[in-house]
């Protein structure tokens, strides 16, 4: 087998996954600023590493999971000028910024819920990280790679870039271009660099998430906190960092720049960029009015959607393509997912009640081919997921052992057939790799012995020749989205593909 590959931002290339301390692996993923409500964007990406966290465990790595709550200084245009985006909206509201930040935590973790994924093992937040973010600002003044500029303290990229650092190597900018795309900006007269960033910054007097320190009040630089954060929980190198692409630059470059200056060591091993969620072609983002929220999608009210669609319905539309192209969404892609994903469900239904049965003088021999089929797809699954993560593979092979589920719920094949060892791994792959790794369950809170009394009814009432009956329980179906099965050798019910 195809051990794990991941492709590494920094060397633009996929590499063998080599965690520093195995079986342990250290993963930061940057986390929401908790501002407002997370669009389904922004979901793309938390799913994205979701799976891989959920793959990694189920591999039988020891994950520590860090997905920080961006909570300050993180402000509006993502600069080093302007309001905070908490403290705006905190002011618009006449609330204080940590009832803005409580709100919008909640909201998160509810869709995030919704949408199935694991929390992560910490969730730092960058308030609960002051002394840590003060101290590291004074070591990297300390080191000369730093200097105090009216209350505010930026980071020296020269100096850095002097004592062998290559800021830009990440995202892959050049120095004279990007000092070329930038304009002198007001209050950027503080700085030696237009370049150089601030890793904390003077409050001036309307703004009011502020804090002491020695160069005093003030708030910490937005790539600071992921620094600290990382560092204190994951040590001074670890294994995955992840964030969207948007997220390279200037985040993650400036990310790697302060952990680099405060400890001389490259802080992290495989940098992963998810791809953009877009509409029409266009990132999706709350600024250019193409966002919609997940509640929106749920109850498919909003313009740009034909009806709701249900969370198992979007993840599994998430994960169709892979991680590292665009997805853009649409309707038509949106319903073509609905019916994949309840199939799979309807599947994941049946494979939980079927038994083995052993064989019996009517069952006929073995099928080598069948055995083959099967175990080749379990075996490119996993090839699938090792190479990149690569779940759009890797779900065209659950289709595949979807269709051995099927073909013995339908009688058309014997459990026999397959031996009991394969047919326990068709089983158990296809049940795991549905929920624990691609995180698709069932949905909806069916009362399963309601569903089998009106099958009962529905049975006795085809029987008397009742067929108005008969339609009246197939209507109360539908409407629930379900369906009645009606089989030579059994009726049961299933999810309406
Ligand atoms: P923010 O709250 O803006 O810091 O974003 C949270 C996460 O969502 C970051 O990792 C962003 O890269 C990611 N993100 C924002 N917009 C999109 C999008 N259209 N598609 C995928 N990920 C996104
Ligand atoms: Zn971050």
């Amino acid at each position: 087998m195809q051990p794990l590959h991941l492709y590494n931002t920094l060397s633009r290339k996929k590499e063998l996954f080599e965690p520093l301390n195995p079986p342990y692996v250290g993963m930061y993923v940057c986390g929401p600023t908790v501002y407002n409500y997370v669009h389904l964007g922004n979901v793309r990406t938390f799913l994205t590493f979701d799976t891989l966290y959920r793959y990694l465990t189920f591999i039988g790595y020891k994950v520590r999971y860090v997905r920080n709550l961006t909570d300050v200084g993180h402000l509006v245009g993502d600069g080093d000028e302007g309001e905070d985006k908490i403290g705006r909206m905190a002011k618009l509201e006449k609330v204080e910024p940590m009832e803005i930040v409580q709100r919008f935590t909640n909201d998160f973790h509810n869709v995030m819920a919704q949408f199935n994924t694991i929390s992560p093992s910490i969730e730092p937040t960058a308030t609960g990280h002051m002394v840590e973010q003060i101290e590291a600002v004074q070591t990297l003044l300390a080191k000369g790679l730093a200097y105090e500029s009216n209350g505010s303290v930026y980071f020296d990229i020269d100096a850095y870039n002097q004592r062998g650092g290559n800021y830009g190597k990440l995202s892959g900018r050049i120095l004279d271009d990007l000092l070329n795309e930038t304009r002198e900006l007001d209050g950027q007269s503080e700085k030696r660099s237009p370049l150089d960033f601030a890793i904390w910054k003077n409050a001036s007097p309307e703004h009011i998430m502020r804090w002491n320190s020695p160069w005093g009040e003030g708030f910490p630089g937005w790539h600071l906190e992921c620094s600290c954060m990382s560092m204190k929980y994951l040590g001074k190198q670890f294994d995955i960092h992840g964030g969207g692409m948007d997220l390279k630059f200037p985040h993650h470059e400036c990310e790697i720049a302060q952990g680099d200056g405060l400890t001389g060591v490259e802080p992290v091993r495989y940098w992963m960029h998810s791809n953009m969620l877009t509409v029409n072609g266009q990132k999706m983002s709350k600024s250019l009015g193409n966002s919609f929220l997940p509640a929106e999608l749920f109850a498919g009210n909003h313009p740009l959607l034909d009806q709701p669609y249900s969370p198992m319905t979007v993840r599994f539309f998430m994960l169709q393509s892979h991680y590292r192209s665009t997805l853009d969404f649409s309707n038509d892609a949106l319903k073509a997912a609905q019916k994949g994903y309840r199939r799979l469900a309807n599947g994941l239904r049946i494979a939980k009640t079927l038994t083995y049965q052993p064989a019996t003088d009517e069952s006929g021999p073995i099928s080598e081919d069948k055995q083959q089929d099967i175990r080749q797809a379990v075996q490119q699954f996993y090839d699938a997921l090792n190479d990149d993560l690569n779940t759009a593979v890797g779900i065209a092979q659950l289709f595949t052992l979807l269709k051995y589920i099927n073909m013995l719920y339908l009688n058309q094949l014997q459990s026999a057939t397959l031996g009991e060892e394969v047919f326990n791994l068709l089983k158990s792959s296809f049940v795991s790799f549905m929920q624990d790794v691609l995180g698709l369950t069932e949905e909806g809170s069916y009362n399963q012995s309601i569903l089998e009394g009106l099958l009962t009814l529905y049975r006795e009432y085809k029987e008397q020749r009742q067929y108005d009956k008969v339609d009246q329980i197939r209507t109360y179906f539908k409407a629930q989205g379900l369906a009645i099965k009606d089989m030579k050798h059994q009726i049961d019910w299933a999810y309406e593909e």
